[in-house]
């Protein structure tokens, strides 16, 4: 773990939550922030969750932060503790019928697309939010606690701003409907943007190469 990029982290988050993002890290760099006493970490691809999670302590809290493909759902069910990629309503289904099966409830974030600009990223539009809530919130096994927005692809921190400041006005009204005890997760912010979007209410960042990197 690189030490002084950990403390800078610890130091801004102000009571939101860290995820820390272990793709392409091995399960000693893993560890060595367990160590620490963190418990969320996240992986975008399915094999490499697969390959990790069985070697690492059973308390981990996984994240699942990548497009999930349907037929993948049922092998990564058992070791994730949240969904945080959830981008359509088949895909919702599927992970309903697949906890059922196991008798889990999941947590998931569904996932929105702000960022116009970025053309090929996956995501809901903004304009179908309520009408994706109201039909996932029926999924008996599926705690739909949130939602997960990235900012977009620029240097330009006024623009990425203005998303960040979008994903938490969605945030607000999603509570407002739903009231915050179910509606409390906003996961916004990477190693490019975190304080960007800790300063627009984040209240989970996703953090991988700043915290392993020189
Ligand atoms: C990789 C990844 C992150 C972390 O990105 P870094 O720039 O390494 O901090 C966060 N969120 C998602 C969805 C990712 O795929």
């Amino acid at each position: 773990m690189i030490r002084n990029h950990y403390e800078t982290v610890k130091n801004s988050l102000n009571g939101a939550e860290l995820c820390i993002v272990t793709k392409y890290r091995n399960t000693e760099e893993i560890l060595s922030y367990y160590a620490e006493g963190e418990r969320i970490f996240a992986e975008n691809h399915a094999q490499e969750l697969l390959a990790k999670a069985p070697l690492l302590p059973a308390d981990i809290r996984w994240q699942f932060i990548g497009h999930l493909q349907r037929n993948k759902v049922r092998s990564i069910l058992p070791y994730v503790s949240c969904i945080q990629s959830l981008d359509s309503l088949e895909l919702a289904k599927v992970i309903e019928k697949e906890a059922a099966r196991i008798g889990k409830t999941v947590s998931v974030l569904a996932e929105f697309h702000l960022a116009e600009e970025d053309e090929n990223k996956t995501g809901l539009l903004k304009e179908d939010a309520l009408s994706f809530f109201a039909e996932v919130m029926k999924y008996e096994h599926l705690d739909l606690c949130g939602i997960m927005v990235m900012g977009p692809h620029t240097e330009d921190s006024e623009r990425i701003c203005s998303v960040f400041r979008e994903g938490k006005a969605l945030f607000d009204e999603l509570q407002n409907t739903y009231g915050s005890d179910r509606i409390r997760i906003l996961s916004m912010g990477m190693s490019s943007d975190y304080p960007l979007a800790l300063s627009c209410g984040s209240t989970m960042v996703r953090i991988g190469t700043y915290l392993f990197q020189e």
